[in-house]
């Protein structure tokens, strides 16, 4: 497979820092929102601070790849004597837990490094921080040529995992004919 040069794009995490005001989740819903600015709901943010106050807890954790099944065990992590459970890192959207949803559909987000046209100067949820937790940086990799998934197949790939190819078909299928009637 063909060698392409690709910028990645990593936001540097301290969490010590995190009072969790969740800002970064009002940005993020609302850059996202369609159309733009128009709403905000903390609920569709592809970064959720994930939060524990009797443990000291501010956790700003961003929407990572959708998953059809949950892990079979829960490890805890112990770090500077706060304890996490393994899933407080997870970036996945999986059945066991709700976040990283569409509240309305179900349907997963991701954090898509807030890709716009023109570009940001750097990521919403990082540019309303003004804590300084989330850092922005730009790098740039060789790396092997590959298609990333739209937003779309991710969805579509998560419809036909919990209702099945066929039900999929057939409502696509009543949609299309539908449409036609109207047009
Ligand atoms: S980088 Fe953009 S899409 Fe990702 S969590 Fe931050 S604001 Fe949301
Ligand atoms: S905006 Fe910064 S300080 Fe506030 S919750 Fe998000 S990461 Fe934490």
């Amino acid at each position: 497979m063909a060698k392409v040069k690709k910028k990645i794009k990593t936001i540097k995490v301290d969490a010590d820092k995190c009072n969790g005001c969740r800002s970064c989740e009002i940005a993020c819903s609302s850059f996202h929102a369609i159309p733009k600015y128009s709403s905000n709901n903390p609920a569709r943010s592809r970064i959720q601070v994930v939060t524990n106050r009797s443990k000291d807890i501010w956790l700003p954790v961003f929407a990572g790849e959708y998953t059809p099944a949950e892990c079979m065990g829960r490890d805890i992590y112990i770090i500077d004597g706060k304890e996490y459970s393994e899933c407080d890192f997870c970036r996945a959207v999986c059945p066991s837990r709700d976040i990283f949803k569409e509240p309305d559909s179900g349907l997963p987000l991701k954090c898509d490094m807030c890709e716009s046209d023109p570009p940001l100067e750097k990521p919403k949820c990082v540019e309303w921080c003004l804590n300084d937790v989330l850092k922005y940086e730009e790098t740039e990799e060789e790396v092997e040529e590959s298609e990333t998934p739209s937003d779309m197949e991710i969805g579509l790939e998560s419809i036909i995992n919990k209702y099945g190819i066929d039900k999929v078909t057939d409502a696509v299928a009543r949609l299309s004919q539908k449409s036609e009637t109207k047009a």
